[in-house]
């Protein structure tokens, strides 16, 4: 994908001297949000900027192998405040993998207090806000991280890329397209796969990293939620599925246990439209997907107060369980009556 060349010209520029970098990702963060943010921090790095890559919650457990993941730091844990002053003294913060600041929750109000940074976003999500200096925004591209790889390219050539900055920037791809099987894919993400093979990746392990790594308490819960949870509706093309705290306390519930769960019943042929409802303390939080024109963005907007993708979005619910699948179901209804599943 050729990027702006307005825009690298202006980063170019930008990343001139030496600079005090920040590079925030999105909450929850997941495969893309850290393979992207650990693998343009390297090439920062590499530049002599001094860098810290922030996120705002914990990531899953099976993120833990990317390289140097240790070293970003995770803002409600910080309680020695090196993010806030890493934020407060930045003269540059990248915004990568999300749209909005509002999806950085807490730490949002931080980067608020320092108006003096430049903001630049990379991001691959719909309706990017007008909150940034320098925007790369490309819904279509499959992940940020292979944004990330097309600025690498075309700053300092793929040759430049290391082994380890090959393996996050993989990490990213191989997750935000379903293990290359979504209808984002490009002739040229290929090429670029094949630039990352060049440094010597193991593609095999990377994959059982990410999705051979669960927990026993995992696959259990999987089996009793595709068994005793999933609703089908209007005639078995839309799928919703739901998470108690109490259920996911029986299964020894750990952060990311539930990964993939909602692309499940997308494997029923007809399916169109699938929904998960995860109960967390003070609310539920939703994740979409769907398959074609089915436009859960559009759903998650309407109907959850949130976003993402055109085929994969969340958003959040602040009413029962119980309210949460009715309204759901009513909004199912709404959503077919227009011509929209
Ligand atoms: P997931 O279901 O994997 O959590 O999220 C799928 C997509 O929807 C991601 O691209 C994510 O950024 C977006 N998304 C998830 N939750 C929210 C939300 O609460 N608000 C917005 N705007 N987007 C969300
Ligand atoms: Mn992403």
């Amino acid at each position: 994908m050729n990027l702006s060349e307005k825009n690298i010209e202006a980063l170019k520029e930008l990343l001139e001297g030496k600079k005090r970098v920040v590079i925030l990702s999105h909450t929850n963060p997941d495969g893309d949000a850290l393979g992207s943010s650990i693998a343009w921090k390297m090439a920062l790095q590499r530049l002599g900027h001094q860098v810290e890559a922030i996120v705002p919650n914990a990531y899953p457990y099976y993120l833990e192998w990317i390289p140097t993941i240790k070293d970003v730091i995770i803002y409600r844990n910080d309680e020695a405040g090196v993010a806030e002053r890493a934020v407060a003294e930045a003269d540059i913060i990248f915004s990568l993998d999300f749209h909005t600041l509002s999806r950085l929750d807490a730490l949002g109000d931080i980067i608020d207090r320092n108006q003096r940074a430049t903001r630049v976003l990379i991001d691959h999500h719909l309706n990017p806000a007008e909150e940034f200096d320098i925007m790369f925004s490309y819904p279509e591209a499959s992940s940020t991280s292979y944004l990330i790889y097309c600025l690498i390219e075309q700053l300092w050539g793929a040759k430049s890329i290391t082994r380890e900055q090959a393996e996050a920037l993989y990490a990213g791809m191989m997750t935000d397209t379903g293990n290359f099987s979504f209808s984002t894919l490009t002739p040229h993400l290929f090429r670029a796969v094949a630039n990352l093979a060049e440094t010597g990746i193991d593609i095999p392990q990377l994959y059982n990293n990410v999705y051979n790594s669960f927990t026993e308490g995992r696959a259990r819960l999987f089996g009793y939620v595709i068994n005793r949870k999933m609703k089908l509706l209007r005639k078995g093309t839309v799928a919703h599925l739901s998470l108690t705290e109490e259920e996911m306390r029986r299964f020894w519930f750990q952060q990311g246990d539930n990964e993939g769960f909602v692309n499940y019943p997308l494997t029923i042929k007809k399916m169109r439209l699938s929904a998960i409802f995860t109960e967390h303390h003070d609310f539920i939080r939703v994740s979409l997907r769907s398959r074609g024109r089915v436009d859960v963005n559009l759903f998650a907007q309407r109907y959850f107060n949130g976003g993402g993708h055109k085929n994969a979005a969340g958003g959040k619910s602040f009413v029962s369980m119980a309210e949460t699948i009715k309204h759901f179901e009513k909004a199912v209804e709404e959503f077919a009556a227009e011509g929209l599943l």
